[in-house]
């Protein structure tokens, strides 16, 4: 029977996960060329320092302009880039935008010159060289250390020696690297007691839930008061209402990051208001 189809234009019958898949190829053809063409922009979202209450720096988070389909969610495609590889060299430009980006708050005077931060997936980190690249970016750019973090984000587990080896190497040359979701996916303690990040972001379920559910805010509290002890500054992300920014304030957390604070924005405008 297989054998007389043979030859034969066969009805389509692909199923919608097949379909997929050649979106999938097409969507990454149309991703590697945005990023040829520099397609690929950053947008800006601010993170407040709570008891200083000025915004000691911004979180870069690559946006995609798609020809057809209007702004793809990095959500999105950075999965397909993860899968392709092709998040190696989006990763660069997004490193090589973001140290461009610190200049020019240092050259528009805006003192203290805030950090900013970039989020590189694990599939990244095991680049080798990756570290190396960044830091021969930073030096190229004459930043001042520390004006770049480093966001770890990672959907499945870190392989520990490796984070370590990276965060070391990034330290001892003034480059902080933050754990990024903190309390979702596949984030753990251990992760808080074999990793010395300089920053650990909670994931924002937390501030969603924290004025309903005491167990929220007193996981939020607590962990305001590990970072501490263990000298690492904590972000609070998804801080969307006043009510909420009032309470970490109350409770003592250092930083703050989402929606009230500001929206992402194109870095002309956060420099226009600086
Ligand atoms: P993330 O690093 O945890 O970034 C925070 C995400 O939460 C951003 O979504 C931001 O727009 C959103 N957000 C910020 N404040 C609020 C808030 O108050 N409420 C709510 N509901 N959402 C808020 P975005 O820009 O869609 O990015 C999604 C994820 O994509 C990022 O999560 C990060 O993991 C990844 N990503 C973004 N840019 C890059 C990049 O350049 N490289 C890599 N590897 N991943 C990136
Ligand atoms: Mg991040
Ligand atoms: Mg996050
Ligand atoms: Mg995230």
């Amino acid at each position: 029977a297989l054998a007389a189809l043979q030859g034969q234009s066969l009805p389509d019958t692909s199923t919608p996960s097949e379909q997929l898949g050649i979106d999938k190829i097409r969507l990454e053809t149309q991703l590697r060329e945005a990023l040829a063409g520099h397609a690929l922009e950053l947008s800006y979202q601010p993170i407040l320092d709570i008891p200083a209450d000025r915004i000691a720096g911004y979180e870069a988070l690559v946006r995609w302009q798609h020809p057809e389909r209007g702004p793809v969610s990095p959500a999105e495609f950075v999965a397909l880039a993860e899968e392709t590889s092709l998040i190696v060299p989006i990763g660069e430009y997004v490193i090589d935008v973001a140290c461009a980006a610190v200049s020019r708050f240092a050259r528009a005077g805006v003192d203290p010159v805030p950090f900013v931060a970039v989020n590189v997936s694990a599939r990244q980190l095991v680049h080798p060289g990756l570290v190396e690249r960044i830091l021969a970016r930073v030096h190229h750019a004459g930043l001042p250390a520390g004006s770049l973090k480093l966001e770890i984000t990672e959907s499945r587990a870190l392989d520990i020696e490796l984070v370590a080896r990276v965060i070391e190497l990034c330290q001892r040359h003034g480059i902080r690297v933050a754990l990024d979701d903190f309390g979702t996916g596949y984030s753990h303690f251990g992760q808080l007691h074999r990793l010395h990040f300089d920053t650990v972001k909670l994931d924002r379920s937390f501030a969603h839930a924290m004025l309903a559910d005491p167990r929220a805010m007193a996981i939020i509290e607590h962990l305001a008061e590990l970072g501490r002890a263990l000298r690492t500054d904590i972000v609070v992300e998804g801080v969307e209402t006043g009510e909420q920014l009032a309470e970490l304030r109350r409770i003592g957390c250092r930083y703050a990051q989402g929606y009230l604070i500001g929206r992402p924005r194109a870095l002309g405008e956060w420099l226009a208001s600086a």
